[in-house]
């Protein structure tokens, strides 16, 4: 996981399985892997949560809120961490780079659906 800490990144996090068909594509760089159909069969098992997060450095950082992939890896204090058990039944997805970020946020959500928003916009915050 290459990720510079000093741009502004899209990265696109979901709270796993999903129900939509379009999941089926959101790992095609896995195909290959032996876990793949169980992925697959996971991932469309119900509907999921979906959230595209944008900010400096927010791959990287993202990544280190949600854990290893293998949860008996994960540190205490991240998501897989704290709440999974299972490398195949790991709660949540990050994208694991700027460019995934952009592919994965344009796989899920249409241009309308994203809203930008600064501490700015609500003055009375500051
Ligand atoms: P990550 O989600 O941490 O980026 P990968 O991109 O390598 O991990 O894998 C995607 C997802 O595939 C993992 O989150 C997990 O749900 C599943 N997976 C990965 N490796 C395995 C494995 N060895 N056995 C079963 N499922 C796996
Ligand atoms: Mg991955």
């Amino acid at each position: 996981l290459v990720a510079s800490l000093e741009q502004v990144q899209q990265t696109y996090i979901m709270v796993k399985p999903d129900g939509v068909q379009r999941g089926l594509e959101h790992y095609k760089d896995l195909k290959a892997k032996p876990f793949y159909p169980k992925l697959i069969d996971y991932i469309t098992s119900g509907p999921v949560v979906c959230m595209a997060w944008e900010g400096v450095g927010v791959v990287l950082s993202a990544r280190k809120l949600i854990g290893s992939t293998d949860p008996l890896q994960a540190e205490p204090g991240t998501i897989r961490g704290d709440l999974a058990v299972q490398t195949g039944r790991n709660v949540v997805h990050g994208s694991d780079s700027p460019e995934n970020g952009k592919r994965e946020t344009a796989l899920w959500f249409k241009e309308g659906e994203l809203c930008q928003w600064t501490p700015a916009q609500a003055p009375w915050l500051q």
